[in-house]
């Protein structure tokens, strides 16, 4: 576990994320879970819908955590629900995401 943690950290301190999820953040500026289901909440926090710690640690790993494409902006609220292994919508989302610049 605490491993597990030192390598996410690795991650978020790498100096490539924290601008990469402020970007994120201020081109979703709306919690995009609550988009979907018709709230309009900001967003606040940014998650990765594939998790890159299911990738081994290198070149995979980097690519997968610094992706823009595999972000999506959430409030705190939802992104806690991600995480307590709301799976369901992970699976939905990339797919809605083509009617994503209709705003
Ligand atoms: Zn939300
Ligand atoms: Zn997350």
């Amino acid at each position: 576990m605490t491993d597990d943690r030192r390598q996410r950290q690795h991650v978020y301190q790498s100096g490539l994320w924290r601008p990469l999820r402020d970007a994120y953040l201020m081109a979703h500026p709306l919690c995009e879970d609550c988009q979907a289901a018709g709230r309009v909440r900001a967003a606040t926090e940014v998650h990765h819908v594939v998790s890159f710690m299911l990738m081994p640690e290198g070149p995979l790993r980097d690519e997968l955590a610094y992706d823009a494409g595999n972000l999506v902006a959430l409030c705190g609220e939802c992104h806690r629900a991600r995480h307590r292994g709301a799976h369901n919508a992970v699976s939905q989302k990339k797919c809605q995401n083509n009617g994503k610049n209709q705003l």
